[in-house]
């Protein structure tokens, strides 16, 4: 039996040695989730091995997203996370019937969060946590629990977006977490029909905003079917080889810098 000493050094290490990344948004609906969960894979493409943890307690989609929606098992109380496309992956989503709505007071959600980040992660050395939008409770026990190293902040790049994203960047900053960057998502769209490109939420927003606030520019996915596709099918575009995985990939390289 090792001492209870050792035993509390091998879980700080452990926690040292274990890199949280945040991705947030100010608004729902932006693509955060579908952000995360392609991040996720392109990480675990790149060589590390990736956990993913979806803390959108009110709309939890990673299950759909990876394709996984099994319940995961517990030994001694401790979550095991199920495999998705080379990640491995908890959500809320996997412990309540789907559908339900969870009417969550404070310490339910941060009792909920706990379950979720004290799963047996101990071979994953990178994990990516999809928040849920804005700025409440989640956000606050994550940072005050369990430090991210940084957090990514996705937007569209309509202005009302990027306002509410402003204040989840404002929101980690004054908590001590480093922002790594802005993603503009659904960024101009190729007519399937004609080729011609448009902006249905504008373009150029999230550049420019994080050019003003003094944080880097990350890159813009662009608003498209084939995404929205994918997702919805389970199959994020990540695992593939086509453009799409490429551009996952840029973006999951610039993290690790
Ligand atoms: P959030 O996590 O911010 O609420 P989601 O990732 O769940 O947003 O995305 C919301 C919806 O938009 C989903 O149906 C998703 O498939 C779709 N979506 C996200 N990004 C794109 C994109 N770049 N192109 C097309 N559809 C997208």
């Amino acid at each position: 039996m090792p001492e209870v000493d050792q035993v509390r050094i091998a879980l700080t290490e452990e926690k040292v040695h274990r890199t949280i990344i945040a991705v947030g948004s100010g608004k729902g609906g932006v693509g955060k989730s579908t952000l995360a969960a392609n991040l996720a894979i392109a990480l675990a493409r790149a060589g590390r091995t990736v956990g993913l943890v979806d803390a959108d307690i009110y709309g939890p989609s990673q299950p759909r997203i990876m394709g996984n929606e099994q319940r995961p098992d517990a030994v001694e109380k401790q979550i095991i996370p199920v495999d998705a496309h080379g990640v491995k992956m908890l959500s809320i989503g996997q412990l309540v019937e789907a559908g339900t709505a969870l009417a969550w007071r404070g310490p339910m959600v941060t009792s909920a969060l706990g379950q979720l980040m004290d799963g047996e992660w101990s071979d994953r050395d990178l994990m990516i946590v999809d928040l849920p939008p804005g700025t409440g409770d989640i956000q606050m026990s994550l940072v005050q629990k369990w430090r991210p190293a940084g957090a990514v902040i996705v937007s569209t790049p309509q202005d009302l977006a990027l306002i509410d994203a402003t204040r989840a960047i404002d929101l980690f900053r004054k908590m001590n977490v480093p922002v790594i960057g802005l993603v503009e998502n659904m960024a101009g769209y190729a007519c399937p029909h004609c080729g011609e490109i448009s902006d249905p939420f504008g373009s150029g927003g999230a550049e420019a905003a994080a050019g003003t606030l003094g944080i880097p520019f990350l890159g813009r996915i662009p608003l498209s079917l084939s995404i929205r596709e994918a997702s919805d099918a389970g199959t994020p575009p990540a695992i593939g080889d086509g453009e799409e995985a490429a551009l996952f990939s840029t973006l999951a390289t610039k993290l690790l810098d």
